[in-house]
């Protein structure tokens, strides 16, 4: 299964800018090798790496990252919100994007930061005004994300702004998958917090699945090409602490890691 990433050859870039001075390259990954390609979109195979030679950056580069909340019903319940009647849309910024590996810093300002393990859209073609069972033809592929959130910001502002928008609280990636190679009826999402499991869900379970949610945001914003959806977590978030180590897995799609450290 071809797995698309983007990535830089010189892995000591600092990792908290996501792009830094780094030379993005693109390419494709089988097994532990990577071809080069010449662009994000090509199938031409040129030079060879070991994966583990590589740095890997945030596989996509948003113009903006669309969260949806409350989009799984134990979810909601948790956090003791009703189940919305209709999406609920909210931002994150582009400066929030780390890549696989790259830490989760944890601001001095927050008491209470949450992982939120959630199924990644990245967004192919310019869409507005998509309607729900062509979205898909919209999509470039499916990825990792982790919507991570200050919790207690969140409560606090009574928005969603400071509290999920900190540098590095979007972990996402390794890698973007197809979506013609996705069998979403037996996509699981798991997130595991040094090594236990603490969110095991089928993605099915959305109460808005991805075409409505893009459908719903393609009636009042434009949907650009590497634009990325977050799109909502299942029930089970909790609290990390710095030194934790976080991933996201979802069956066949990735495995998304990254260590928390203090701010
Ligand atoms: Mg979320």
């Amino acid at each position: 299964m071809p797995k698309r990433i983007r990535f830089s050859l010189n892995r000591f870039v600092e990792p908290t800018i996501p792009d830094g001075a780094a030379q993005v390259r693109y390419g494709l990954v089988e097994g532990d090798t990577l071809f080069e390609t010449r662009t994000p979109w090509s199938e031409d195979q040129g030079a060879a790496y070991r994966l583990a030679d590589v740095r890997l950056l945030p596989p996509c580069w948003p113009s903006k990252i669309v969260g949806v909340g409350r989009n799984y019903r134990e979810h909601a319940s948790e956090l003791g919100n009703p189940v919305p009647a209709e999406p609920l849309i909210f931002l994150k910024p582009p400066s929030a994007v780390a890549a696989h590996g790259d830490h989760i810093i944890y601001p001095a300002i927050s008491e209470r930061v949450d992982f939120e393990g959630e199924l990644g859209v990245v967004i192919g073609r310019r869409a507005r005004f998509v309607r729900p069972q062509e979205a898909e033809n919209y999509v470039l592929g499916y990825t990792c994300v982790n919507d991570v959130t200050a919790r207690d910001l969140q409560r606090k502002d009574g928005q969603f702004t400071r509290g999920k928008g900190f540098d590095t609280f979007c972990p996402v990636g390794p890698w973007i998958v197809p979506c013609g190679e996705v069998d979403f009826e037996r996509l699981r999402l798991r997130t595991l917090v040094n090594g236990q499991v603490r969110q095991d869900a089928s993605v099915q379970e959305m109460i808005f699945p991805v075409g409505a949610i893009i459908a719903f945001v393609t009636q009042f914003m434009t949907l650009e090409p590497w634009d990325l959806i977050a799109t909502g977590t299942p029930s089970g978030v909790g609290p990390l602490a710095p030194g934790d180590v976080v991933r996201v897995e979802i069956e066949g799609v990735g495995a998304l890691e990254n260590r928390v450290v203090r701010g």
